[in-house]
């Protein structure tokens, strides 16, 4: 194998498989290491991708040109649209997929690239020059050169598994942890510390009383989550099923509270807030007894299509335990718990030390991406990976970084929060972290991001063809609807008062009128995809609030655009306090917005430090 690479990505996860794609799509030889060649792209927690916020994350990197998406539609085994009845800006798709065949999918999309050459191993050192990393080094001496790196190693810097008292040295179950690297990023001056996550039981399918459990049933009709529109995979469709815990659960988790790992005092790191273990929900709020179990079939094919995961009960207590607390639930009396659930430990880079474009402060090519820089979750990671590739060849090639706004994508959100903001504990993207909702819909992400895709060479022939043609039938329908009139009875389906016609966009603003309706009554001409429909319908309807958004991102953009030089001397700035130019030089924010942003500094302080950058400017 030739030992030198442009760039090398550590890491076969998420980020790292996204990052590789998108570096080898820009014609790039990259080396992608990991722990588990078969392991490639796996799920180790629920094999489920989207839902809001993160699906709209999973729809940005379809439009940017990346995979997951693609792999989401080609694996899906049970899709739900989630959100229906609420407001556009956070319906989204959510797709539990097939666990084995996702990870297939991935490995595949690797292994035929070639521009991606995959090394399955345990790197422990990154060798660097002082100045930049040179490249990595295997357990077995082995070197390999690259003139970039991307890190993407996820929970496995110094992986611990607990589980009551069992402590495993691990970087998930069935992977060894990475111990050295730990040390070799220590050595180069880079500084970790400890989060932590969880996971859940999972029982066999046989085991369940389905009886009296709620069945939800996928949903038929969805679009898919890649813009491509790919056909519906031929694999089975599986339904969901919710119970719920009881007094007796509570119970059992209470009794046996001491023996969760949680609260042994071994666990240093902060968990996700978001997602709890259930002896961390009995505890914060004892009074709050019945919380909703969702079983979700892990996968759909081959070994692990007897295993069904049990969201909402991710935990640290020892097995004894999970047999007793899972058996109290209604319609798990006999579960036979197939793999235990459990919390692990590991080591993390704080993502104030990452430039908003990916890159370390410390080292310029040294990219980071994934759990490795404080994010939970698939969609985040692959987001991070993504962009990640993109900018390490941007590197290479000496052309200005991608950096997306607030505006622009959840992507842009992330990104932001990350760098400028840091994280106390592990970053799960939601709906509330996103100023302007509005303007980063599910339905729309390909209309903010497809043309940037194609301008950084990621979108090829086929999906622009398929953009423009979706541009197309927008145009198409949405004259149709300035141009078209119709009465109110028509329209309302009764004698109505009001004026005695207007066009049907002026109609689809009234409440209670949806654009399918209109379409069903054959008041528009044409075959529209539900795609379509969701973009044209929110655009019309919402047309005051998106005027709105889009007006208060003018009004704040100026400071958006006032661009911070990167070796910007913050120590001389006698006019401002000493928190906020301690917190600037740490964390050198790359905009005027950016710096406002950092808790900590204050207003003041941003109005001489914007004096100061026009003074810069005009020299
Ligand atoms: C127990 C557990 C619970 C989780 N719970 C949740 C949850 O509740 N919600 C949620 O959203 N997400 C959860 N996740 C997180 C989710 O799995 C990750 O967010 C996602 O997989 C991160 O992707 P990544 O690419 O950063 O890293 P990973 O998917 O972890 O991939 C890391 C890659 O790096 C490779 N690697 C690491 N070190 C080395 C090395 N030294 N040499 C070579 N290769 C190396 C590994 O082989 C692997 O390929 C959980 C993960 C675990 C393990």
């Amino acid at each position: 194998m030739d030992n030198s690479f442009d760039i090398i990505v550590i890491g076969g996860g998420h980020a790292g498989c996204e990052a590789a794609h998108a570096i080898a799509k820009l014609g790039m030889k990259v080396l992608v290491c990991a722990v588990r060649k078969d392991r490639i792209g796996w799920m180790p927690c629920n094999p489920s991708i989207g839902g809001p916020a993160k699906g709209h994350l999973t729809r940005e990197i379809d439009a940017l040109g990346g995979m997951q998406a693609i792999v989401t539609d080609k694996t899906s085994i049970h899709v739900r649209w989630l959100n229906t009845k609420k407001g556009p800006a956070v319906q989204a798709l959510r797709a539990q997929c097939d666990k084995s065949l996702f990870q297939k999918e991935w490995e595949t999309i690797l292994d035929e690239n070639e521009n991606i050459t995959i090394r399955e191993g345990i790197v422990t050192d990154l060798t660097s020059d002082g100045n930049s990393i040179t490249g990595v080094k295997f357990d077995n001496g082995e070197e390999y050169k690259s003139r970039a790196v991307i890190l993407a190693t996820g929970t496995f810097l110094g992986g611990m598994i607990y589980r009551g008292d069992e402590r495993i040295q691990a970087g998930r179950e069935g992977e060894a942890a990475s111990l050295k690297l730990s040390d070799s990023l220590k050595n180069l001056g880079i500084e970790l510390d400890r989060l932590k996550t969880g996971t859940v039981p999972r029982i066999h399918k046989d085991s369940i009383d389905y009886k009296n459990l709620e069945l939800q049933p996928p949903d038929p009709m969805h679009p898919g989550f890649s813009f491509l529109n790919l056909p519906a995979n031929d694999l089975p469709k599986l339904p969901c099923y919710i119970t719920h815990t009881v007094p007796e659960t509570r119970e059992i988790i209470m009794a046996n509270l001491e023996r969760a790992a949680l609260f042994s005092g071994d666990i240093t790191g902060e968990g996700p807030r978001y997602c709890p273990s259930i002896e961390d929900k009995y505890q914060k709020f004892p009074d709050k007894i019945s919380h909703p179990v969702f079983l979700e079939p892990e996968a759909a094919t081959g070994d692990l299509s007897g295993e069904i995961y049990l969201q909402g009960l991710s935990t640290s207590l020892p097995a004894d335990v999970q047999d007793q607390y899972v058996r109290s639930i209604p319609g798990l009396e006999n579960a036979k718990i197939v793999r235990y659930g459990y919390a692990i430990e590991y080591d993390f880079i704080d993502p104030q030390t990452m430039h908003v474009w990916g890159a370390s402060k410390k080292f310029p090519n040294l990219f980071l991406a994934g759990n490795l820089v404080g994010t939970t979750g698939y969609e985040e990671a692959a987001g991070l990976g993504l962009l990640c590739g993109v900018n390490a060849v941007r590197y290479l090639r000496d052309e200005e970084p991608v950096v997306l706004t607030r505006d622009q994508a959840y992507l842009g959100v992330m990104t932001d929060d990350l760098s400028v903001k840091g994280v106390t504990d592990p970053y799960r993207m939601l709906t509330g972290r996103a100023e302007w909702r509005l303007l980063l819909r599910f339905d729309d992400a390909d209309r903010r991001l497809t043309p940037l895709g194609r301008e950084i060479g990621l979108v090829d022939d086929e999906r622009w063809s398929k953009y423009q043609t979706r541009e197309k039938k927008i145009s198409e329908l949405t004259e149709s609807l300035e141009n078209t009139r119709a009465k109110a009875d028509r329209i309302l389906d009764r004698e109505a008062a009001g004026p005695p016609s207007r066009n049907l966009a002026e109609w689809l603003k009234v409440p209670g009128v949806k654009l399918e309706d209109l379409l069903r009554k054959g008041l528009i001409e044409g075959e529209f995809s539900k795609d379509i429909v969701m973009t044209v319908e929110s655009e019309i309807k919402y047309t005051g609030y998106l005027n709105r958004q889009q007006s208060e991102v003018k009004r704040i953009s100026r400071a958006e655009n006032v661009k911070i030089p990167v070796g910007f001397e913050y120590g001389g700035i006698k006019s401002i306090s000493h928190e906020s130019r301690d917190k600037l030089e740490r964390i050198r924010p790359r905009t005027l917005g950016q710096a406002s942003r950092i808790s900590g500094v204050k207003p003041s302080d941003i109005a001489v430090l914007d004096i100061l950058l026009a003074r810069k400017n005009a020299e």
